[in-house]
C-alpha cells in the first residue's frame, strides 16, 4: 500500500457509496479475488466523469465489468463504452453483468488481446482507462495516443507497482523486474511525450492522468 492505511480509510469513509448492483459486483469480485479498482480510484473516476463528461470511453481490462459499469453509471447518459478483455473465464461474467444492468447497448465488450485489438481499433475516444497488465502499458501507448482525441484524457491505473517503482531494480523481486523497468519507461514517456501533459498521483496503487494536447 503506497498511501497510509488510516488516511485512506478516513478518505474512503466519507464516500457516498455506489448503487446496490455495483456493490454486489464489487463484493463478488473481492470474494473471488478479481482485481477491481479500489474506492479511491472509484472516487477519482466519478469526479473525472462528472468533470469531463466523456461521450466515448475506451477501457483496456474489463475483468468482470465493475469499472465499466461504474463509468457507465456516472458518465452522461449517451456515453458509449468500449472495453477489452482477454481472459475467457471473466468474459461471460462481464457480459452477464452488463446484461443484468441493462447496459448491453451502451457497453461493447471486445474479446481478445488488447495488443492486437488496439492495433485494429479506429475512432476517437475522449477518455481512455488503462487497467490491464502493467508490463504492457508501454506497448499500448502508440495506439492509445492515436485513439485518444485531442483534449482527451488518459487514465492509467496501478502505475506505482505497490510502491516497488521507487526501489532499485535489484531490490525488486526478479519476477517483478520486467514490469518495474517497463513501468518506469511508461511513466517517463507519459511525462516527456510532446503530445501529453501528465500528472502522477499517489492515489490507490498509483494513477496517472494525461491529457492529449490540442
Ligand atoms: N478494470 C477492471 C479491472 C481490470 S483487472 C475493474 O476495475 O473492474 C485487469 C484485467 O485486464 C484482467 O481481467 C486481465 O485479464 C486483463 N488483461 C490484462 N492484459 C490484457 C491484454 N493484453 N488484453 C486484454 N485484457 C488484458
Ligand atoms: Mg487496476
Amino acid at each position: 500500500m503506497i498511501v497510509d492505511e488510516r488516511m485512506s480509510a478516513f478518505i474512503d469513509s466519507l464516500d457516498k457509496g455506489n448503487t446496490l448492483f455495483l456493490n454486489e459486483i464489487e463484493k463478488y469480485a473481492i470474494e473471488t479475488q478479481v482485481p477491481i479498482i479500489r474506492k479511491s480510484m472509484q472516487s477519482l473516476l466519478k469526479f473525472l466523469l462528472a468533470y469531463a463528461k466523456p461521450k466515448n470511453i475506451l477501457e483496456v481490462g474489463t475483468a468482470i465489468g465493475f469499472s465499466a459499469l461504474l463509468m457507465s453509471e456516472y458518465a452522461p447518459a449517451d456515453c458509449h463504452i468500449t472495453t477489452i478483455e482477454k481472459y475467457e473465464k471473466r468474459i461471460p461474467i462481464a457480459r452477464e453483468n452488463f446484461k443484468r444492468a441493462g447496459k448491453e447497448d451502451s457497453i461493447t465488450l471486445l474479446e481478445g488481446d488488447a495488443t492486437e485489438i488496439l492495433q485494429q481499433l479506429e475512432g476517437s475516444y475522449d477518455m481512455i482507462f488503462m487497467d490491464a497488465a502493467k508490463g504492457q502499458y508501454i506497448h499500448f501507448l502508440s495506439d492509445i495516443l492515436r485513439l485518444l482525441s485531442p483534449g482527451g484524457l488518459l487514465i492509467s491505473d496501478n502505475v506505482l507497482q505497490d510502491g516497488d517503482i521507487i526501489e532499485s531494480r535489484f531490490a525488486v523481486t526478479r519476477r517483478n523486474r520486467t514490469i518495474h523497468a517497463r513501468m518506469r519507461e511508461y511513466l517517463y514517456e507519459l511525462k516527456h511525450h510532446p503530445q501529453l501533459e501528465t500528472v502522477i498521483l499517489p492515489v490507490g496503487d498509483g494513477v496517472t492522468l494525461s491529457t492529449k494536447l490540442m
